[in-house]
């Protein structure tokens, strides 16, 4: 099992720097390789970088081995004096603001949320390495149902 392919299904830009496997979990430390981001509140390009702090974030399992990205998440300066903003921090196409599942973590767990009342569900979850109480289950199913 590759792991970059894996990345670069969540973003072509994605690389790994390093990753480690503890007990059953792999941890997995990646970063986006580009030098500068799109400020969202203005559209302005920076690359002028004004702080880095790592997410947490759990991707799907592999293997029945639980994901844990820990993404290098970037904050940059807005270079353009009119903007509201004088700082704005990295965007993801994989994962919400503030999420700490990814987009298709939260695909897969709704699926199975779907087929299955939430306690199996949450056993056949735990069973491919995905650990979820079932609120969070419930959660999630409800959320996706009012989205679309
Ligand atoms: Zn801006």
């Amino acid at each position: 099992m590759d792991l970059k392919d894996l990345l670069k299904d969540l973003d072509e830009n994605l690389v790994i720097t390093n990753s480690e496997k503890k007990e059953k979990v792999i941890y997995i430390n990646c970063k986006m390789d580009t030098e500068e981001s799109v400020c969202p509140y203005c559209g302005e390009v920076s690359n002028k970088v004004h702080s880095k702090y790592v997410r947490k974030l759990s991707d799907l399992p592999i293997q029945n081995y639980e994901v844990k990205l820990l993404l290098l998440t970037r904050k940059f300066f807005c270079m353009n004096s009119h903007c509201s903003h004088k700082t704005f921090g990295e965007k993801y196409n994989f994962v919400e603001n503030k999420s700490v599942k990814t987009k298709r973590l939260i695909n897969y767990i709704n699926n199975i949320g779907l087929r299955d009342n939430s306690m199996d569900a949450v056993r056949s979850l735990s069973e491919t390495g995905i650990k979820v109480s079932s609120s969070t289950v419930l959660r999630i199913v409800k959320k996706k149902q009012s989205s679309t």
